[in-house]
């Protein structure tokens, strides 16, 4: 036996469909055996969660953009892997946008793969990106190990990301299928967006220049590509609830759909949003509070498959450039961190207990984007855990948050429910109380994390 072996007891431990007493042996970074709360588990180390807390499968966000190498200044593996870890996640899926060069090649995905080696504290997959550019030629990269291929179909954001047309989208969709991959696409329809360009200070403005039909417009085209051509096909950040019936009926006809939304459309509602915040855009953007109402029932009924952070940050400068205006500052917003604890809290108010979102953290994202052994508490799996404080307080102070750029929607937010301490790989990484330093987080030890390749994954 090479380390010795950990033992964490708690009364409620989330295995998969209910919160049960249970005890988690942890052996050779991984999770050996899940047996009773009181059995006795010979030559172990042993940890308590209290009763007041949960013990959960490490969480699993599949779309974050850490932006290492080029925008590094906006985010990097280091920071964003630690405020991971702080927020309970610790698989996380980068997506191939904001970095430079973006992940279109195999030999950009090398560039990326170098930069995270380093600096990486949990596990990192990659999203390829399909462009205009790269269509017809996605082999290599998915040989290289992406989980998939993500596309715009209206403009990115940046120059150097392409959107791609509807017959693009079906080129690239024709192609995923041969390949066994999957496409993940941010759903607008260009025709009905508003043109780039100032908007002013006020929400109501920015938020009519991206309107619902827009939304539904492009997943009308997604569900149609993916039934015409048989591949799976990801939502990513579903906003607008008015398309959820669509969703529905392609799911039910067969089609290989998944989606996803963030917990800014869950926990932020349009008519909170004061004039100038433009810490607040996102695109597709946080919509009105009847809204907010259907995407829940989206959740509850289990319609949506994933919550992810859409963790897109920059700096300051740019989140606040234009002095307010939504039209002029950088679209994006960083949250990471708070994920578990912004959720839970509006679900509690809600009524929805805490086991019926926990999926939406764990199997879901791991399933959009075919993450083997991720998510999950079983015997084999790899020692990934957190405990969650589920009544502790906690109040968002953007300075105090592990992102890089101390500029989020969720700042001042008054949250219930707080990640304690996380393992990875059945080494303590994160605990936010450890030495008696108060709040003051704790890391242990150099990063650890993995890399992760679809092919290997496949393979295991
Ligand atoms: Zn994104």
């Amino acid at each position: 036996m090479g380390e010795r072996r950990l033992v964490i007891r708690a009364g409620r431990t989330f295995l998969g469909d209910s919160l049960r007493a249970a005890a988690i042996v942890v052996e050779d970074k991984r999770i050996a055996d899940v047996v009773g709360a009181r059995d006795k588990v010979p030559g172990a180390r042993q940890v308590l969660v209290p009763d007041d807390a949960v013990l959960l499968p490490g969480l699993v966000d599949s779309h974050v953009h850490v932006n290492e190498p080029g925008r590094t200044e906006w985010e990097g593996f280091r920071s964003a892997t630690l405020a991971a870890a702080a927020g309970g996640v610790t698989t996380i899926v980068d997506m191939p946008l904001n970095s430079l060069p973006p992940t279109t090649t195999a030999e950009a995905l090398g560039v990326k793969r170098a930069a995270a080696a380093p600096s990486a504290y949990i596990d990192v997959g990659f999203w390829g990106g399909a462009v205009p550019e790269n269509l017809g030629r996605l082999g290599p990269l998915h040989d290289a190990g992406v989980f998939g291929f993500k596309c715009f179909l209206s403009p990115s954001g940046v120059d150097e990301f392409p959107h791609l047309d509807r017959a693009q989208l079906l080129a690239a969709m024709e192609e995923v299928a041969a390949l066994g991959s999957r496409l993940i696409v941010h759903a607008e329809d260009p025709a009905l967006l508003a043109a780039d360009g100032a908007l002013g200070r006020e929400y109501a403005a920015f938020l009519a220049s991206r309107p619902a039909e827009s939304e539904a417009s492009a997943i009308d085209a997604v569900i149609d590509a993916a039934r015409r051509t048989g591949a799976r096909a990801h939502i990513l950040h579903l906003s607008d609830a008015q398309s959820l019936p669509a969703i529905r009926a392609a799911k039910a006809a067969g089609v290989a759909l998944t989606v996803e939304t963030c917990p800014h459309y869950l926990t932020i509602v349009a008519e909170e949003i004061p004039d100038g915040a433009s810490e607040f855009k996102c695109c597709p953007p946080i919509r009105g509070s009847a809204n907010r109402d259907l995407l829940w029932d989206g959740i509850v009924d289990g319609t949506i498959d994933a919550i992810v952070s859409d963790h897109s940050p920059s700096t300051v400068d740019l989140k606040r450039s234009g002095e307010g205006d939504f039209g002029l500052a950088w679209g994006g917003i960083a949250g990471l961190q708070v994920g578990l604890s912004a959720v839970w809290t509006e679900a509690r108010s809600r009524g929805i207990p805490l086991e019926r979102v926990l999926p939406l953290f764990t199997t879901g994202p791991a399933g959009v984007a075919g993450l083997a052994g991720a998510g999950v508490i079983r015997p084999g799996a790899p020692a990934h855990l957190t405990v969650f404080g589920i009544d502790d307080p906690l109040v968002i102070d953007a300075r105090r948050l592990l992102h890089k750029n101390p500029i989020t929607a969720y700042d001042h937010r008054v949250l219930t429910g707080r990640i304690r301490r996380t393992w990875l790989h059945g080494k303590a990484i994160y605990n936010v109380t450890e030495g008696g330093a108060g709040e003051a987080p704790q890391f242990r030890g150099k990063p650890r994390g993995r890399l992760l390749s679809a092919r290997a994954t496949a393979a295991a």
